[in-house]
């Protein structure tokens, strides 16, 4: 469902709020100003319940911002973050514009100027990311491929437990769509790494899945261990990445912190994740292990610096899941394959000629020859 006006201001508070208030984020030591922090992070707390219900148009929103950010920055103008969360309210105030922040945000043919509330602006730089990979793994997205992005409020959070975000993708549908879905309520700054993860996994796994192919296609469902295992972890990587080289507003947790945070997330999905059966979830584990062995192999057996390995495993990925003549059940295939073979601890050999056929793969492209060429 679209956001109203209300819900719009109330995630620009949360998230900003997240980013720049968090006394977690901003690595206080001393009880005075934690204190302080915890004092404005609760303040714009209550602002945001206050703005859902008091906010009903448009043109209320900017003011509602502008005023929020004064009140905190007037609270200690010799405070760095709050002036910081001042500015940025202000610029939020200038393009929370009319509309509700759904719709494509990169690509040929997506508007130059939407409404950025929500996740657009966050969504926007994880897919030029991901766009950038796909790019140096040589793999042309077409040009008229857009992806067009969704933010849902919940009160029912139970598709995000542990977590307070979740998403979805819909490849099926004539315009690729992202949905992600935030609990309602206050964010934090580890919230806001988790919307990162989730951009992540979304575009990594999903939404350019077979990207260059001219069929109709079926979405993977949510026990294919091809996309939820062995391209979540390239997601994971990416993820990682983000935290080095990621914007420091989009990143508050920074180093080990924001790391340690995404691994949570990650490794959460192949310990306890609901709606999962074990036998999927073995699979799921299987389908990791199977990416970091190729990854291993190919630095230890082939003798590829660990930065050249970790290359050719993510660009055999890369080039498999946007493949012409992929899908998601030969996909599933290919996983349950190369998880048997690349594992195989007593016959080793089997693995390395299995990442021979992989690295031949992102030469040649021809899928159909790398089924063919795969050990049995
Ligand atoms: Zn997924």
């Amino acid at each position: 469902m679209p956001l109203a006006p209300g819900d719009k201001t109330a995630i620009a508070l949360w998230l900003a709020a997240a980013r720049y208030l968090d006394g977690e984020a901003c690595l206080i030591e001393e009880d005075k100003v934690l204190n302080a922090h915890q004092a404005a992070f609760a303040a714009v707390n209550a602002e945001a319940l206050t703005a859902k219900t008091a906010i009903t148009s448009e043109k209320e929103v900017a003011a509602y911002l502008l005023r929020v950010g004064q009140d905190i920055r007037q609270r200690d103008a010799t405070n760095e973050r709050f002036t910081e969360f001042c500015d940025e309210l202000r610029r939020l105030a200038s393009v929370l514009a009319d509309g509700n922040g759904d719709g494509s945000t990169c690509g040929t043919g997506a508007p130059i100027k939407t409404c950025q509330s929500g996740i657009l602006e966050v969504a926007r730089l994880v897919e030029l990311r991901v766009r950038d990979l796909l790019y140096a793994a040589g793999i042309s997205v077409p040009e008229d491929l857009l992806i067009s992005y969704v933010t849902a409020l919940t009160k029912n959070g139970h598709s995000c437990l542990p977590f307070k975000v979740s998403g979805s993708a819909d490849i099926a549908a004539p315009v690729r769509i992202v949905d992600i879905v935030i609990v309602d309520g206050q964010l934090s700054a580890r919230d806001v790494l988790d919307i990162a993860y989730i951009l992540h996994h979304e575009l990594t796994c999903h939404a350019f899945q077979a990207c260059q192919s001219t069929q109709k296609l079926a979405n993977a469902p949510a026990k294919c261990h091809w996309t939820e295992g062995w391209m979540d972890t390239l997601a994971f990587d990416a993820t990682t990445g983000w935290i080095d080289v990621g914007p420091a507003a989009w990143v508050p947790l920074q180093g080990e912190m924001g790391k340690g945070e995404i691994w949570d997330f990650h490794d959460f999905r192949y310990r306890a994740p609901p709606y999962l059966l074990p036998s999927d979830l073995t699979r799921r584990r299987g389908a990791r292990e199977a990416f970091r062995r190729l990854q291993q192999i190919f630095e230890e057996d082939m003798a590829f610096p660990a930065e050249e390995a970790r290359k050719h495993a993510e660009r055999f990925s890369w080039i498999a899941n946007t493949h012409a003549e992929a899908n998601s059940l030969r996909l599933r295939l290919l996983a349950t394959r190369l998880s048997t073979l690349l594992r195989n601890k007593s016959r080793p050999d089997v693995g390395i000629k299995a990442a021979r056929d992989c690295l031949a793969f992102t030469a040649h492209r021809n899928l159909s020859r790398l089924e063919r060429e795969l050990p049995e």
